[in-house]
C-alpha cells in the first residue's frame, strides 16, 4: 500500500492519535497499522491508558467535597434570597450556609459584587440620562431664544410694512372721494 505507515512514524504520531488531532486520513492510516502491528498497538493502549488516568486524577481534583445537596439547595435559592423574597427561616438556612461552606460563602460575594456593579452602572446611565437631558433642555431653551430673535425683526418688518399700506389705501380713498 502507498500510504502505509513505518513503526517510527506511527510512534511519533501515536501521541497526537489518541489526542484525537490528526486528520481523519491520517488517523485512517493508524488505525490500519494498529490492527496489523502488535508492538505499535501495545504502545498505543498504554499511552492511551496513562493518558486516561491522568484525566481521571483531574476530574477528582475538580470534584469538590462542598459542592453537595446543601449547596445546590443555596444555589437554588441564591436569586430569591437576593431579592429578599424568601420568608425568615429560609433566610437563615441560607445564611448559614454560606457561612459553613465556602463554595455557598464566594457565590454570594459574587452575586452581590455583580449586583453593585449593575447598580452602578444603572446610576451612571441614569446620570448621564440626567445630564442630556437637561442639555437638550438648555439647547431647546437657546433654541427658541434664536427663533425668537429671528422672528422678532420680521414681525416688525410686516407690521410697518401692512401699517404703510394702509396708509396708502387711506390716502387714495381720500383723494379719490373727499
Ligand atoms: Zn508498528
Amino acid at each position: 500500500m502507498q500510504h502505509q505507515l513505518t513503526c517510527e512514524q506511527v510512534s511519533a504520531l501515536l501521541s497526537f492519535y489518541v489526542e484525537d488531532k490528526l486528520s481523519e486520513k491520517l488517523s485512517e492510516y493508524i488505525r490500519l497499522h494498529l490492527e496489523s502491528c502488535p508492538s505499535c498497538l501495545e504502545k498505543y493502549l498504554k499511552m492511551k491508558n496513562m493518558i486516561n488516568k491522568f484525566m481521571d486524577i483531574q476530574n477528582k481534583e475538580i470534584e469538590n467535597p462542598y459542592a453537595n445537596k446543601q449547596y445546590e439547595d443555596f444555589r437554588n435559592n441564591l436569586s430569591a434570597y437576593i431579592d429578599n423574597e424568601l420568608n425568615d427561616f429560609e433566610n437563615i438556612k441560607i445564611k448559614k450556609i454560606a457561612i459553613s461552606n465556602p463554595l455557598a460563602r464566594q457565590d454570594l460575594e459574587n452575586i452581590y459584587t455583580f449586583k453593585k456593579l449593575l447598580h452602578s452602572s444603572f446610576e451612571k446611565t441614569k446620570n448621564d440620562l440626567k445630564n442630556d437631558y437637561s442639555k437638550s433642555i438648555i439647547s431647546q431653551i437657546k433654541h427658541e431664544d434664536i427663533q425668537e430673535k429671528k422672528l422678532d425683526p420680521f414681525f416688525t418688518l410686516v407690521i410697518s410694512f401692512f401699517a404703510m399700506i394702509t396708509c396708502i389705501v387711506a390716502g387714495i380713498i381720500s383723494i379719490l372721494y373727499f
